[in-house]
């Protein structure tokens, strides 16, 4: 008999989300290259859940995954992961479109001066999303860890797989230091490394390209910041939120293509951020506090990948979750489940269709 039924490679949240889910019928392992899980895209997340973010194909499993943040089940978390502050998408023309069933409201400059004041002239208008909030990621991503070990599921630390090959019935899996495990099921839950880890196993990658995103903590010279919305533009090349009372998270929306590696800022994007946001509002910037960059990882119809590979045998796909896999870990790790476990998905999932999100679309 094979070492695990399910091994799982990475310890993000895509990993530590589905290994909750079948770690109490399944004998399930994960392995994280790290000496701990959660320090790559995870850890590094702008850490809000905003409907609308990542298209009409996205927001089905972001708005499946809102309950489950707002009020998870006690034997999970005796708190929510959530805090509401609303999102204002602003415009200087054209109010941007939303995927249907969002709810929106239109904000004119009048209102607008009240929600954000110090907004420059040039924006006319806004879209407010009210139910953009914010996620408390470390606390998420420890319950699902403490989940997972609570139901039986084994967590390797510094072990990177550094190939596996299927032989008999089962994947035979070599880690770097020189150590073997078995499993009849590998799961690719490896974020930006996704393509690299499926070419050390011997399967065809699909194409996962990781895209390097910053982030900066501000302080500027306006107070009471601390709860206002979160703010972007129609055009997407901006978005910043508060964070402290005198303190705001800025990102200039940067997609650049990248190895996978542990992504570090650039002084231009920093650079380029701080332009934009003074486009914004009139608020005197005073110091960058830190900056941060961390990698986003797409397929090439920016659809995340839940799925066995349609040649490879006993290989799961879950990778792809781009600016979007906090918010959808959720709903997106339970239908992941019912995949491997062969079981039907819960009734508040039964309106997504899991072949939306099959490897099989990269096939040939
Ligand atoms: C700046 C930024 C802002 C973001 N903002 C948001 C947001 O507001 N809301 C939201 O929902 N999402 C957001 N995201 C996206 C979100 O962070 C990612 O979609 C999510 O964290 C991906 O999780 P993951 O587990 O797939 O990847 P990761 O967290 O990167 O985990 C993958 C793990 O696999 C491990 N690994 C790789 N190769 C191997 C190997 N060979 N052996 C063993 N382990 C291996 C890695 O060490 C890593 O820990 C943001 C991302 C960034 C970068």
């Amino acid at each position: 008999m094979a070492d695990f039924d399910v091994l799982i490679v990475g310890g993000g949240i895509a990993g530590a989300s589905l290994g909750a889910e079948i770690a109490g019928t399944l004998r399930t392992g994960i392995i994280e290259a790290e000496s701990q899980c959660g320090v790559h895209a995870t850890g590094r997340s702008a850490a809000f859940w905003l409907e609308s973010y990542g298209g009409p194909s996205v927001a089905p499993l972001s708005a499946a995954s809102r309950e489950f943040l707002a009020s998870p089940p006690m034997d999970f978390s005796d708190t929510g992961f959530l805090r509401e502050r609303g999102d204002i998408h602003l415009t200087r023309d054209e109010l941007p479109q939303l995927p249907s069933g969002v709810a929106a409201k239109i904000v004119e400059r009048e209102e607008l001066e009240r929600l954000l004041p110090g907004v420059r002239p040039q924006w006319r208008r806004a879209l407010l999303e009210p139910g953009c909030s914010d996620i408390d990621v470390a606390g998420l991503h420890a319950a699902y860890l403490r989940q997972f070990r609570r139901l039986g599921g084994k967590i390797s630390t510094d072990a990177r797989l550094s190939s596996a090959r299927f032989a008999g019935g089962e994947w035979r899996i070599q880690l770097e230091d020189g150590s073997t495990v078995t499993a009849a099921v590998l799961v690719n839950a490896a974020g930006a490394w996704a393509d690299a880890v499926a070419t050390a196993c011997g399967v065809q990658p699909i194409g996962i390209v990781p895209k390097r995103r910053t982030m900066v903590q501000l302080r500027v010279g306006r107070s009471g910041l601390r709860d206002l919305p979160l703010v972007d533009d129609a055009e997407g090349t901006f978005y910043f939120k508060g964070e402290g009372d005198r303190s705001v998270w800025l990102s200039p929306h940067d997609e650049i293509d990248s190895d996978p590696c542990d992504a570090a800022p650039d002084e231009i994007d920093i650079a380029l951020a701080i332009d934009r946001f003074e486009q914004v509002v009139d608020w005197p910037v005073e110091a960058v506090e830190r900056s941060w960059a961390g990698l986003r990882s797409f397929a090439a119809d920016r659809i995340p990948v839940y799925g066995f590979d349609t040649v490879a045998e006993g290989f799961f796909w879950c990778v792809g979750q781009g600016g979007f896999g906090i918010q959808t870990a959720p709903a997106a790790s339970r239908m992941a489940a019912s995949l491997i476990l062969d079981t039907e998905p819960s009734d508040d999932l039964t309106h997504i269709d899991p072949v939306n999100y099959s490897p099989a679309r990269f096939a040939g």
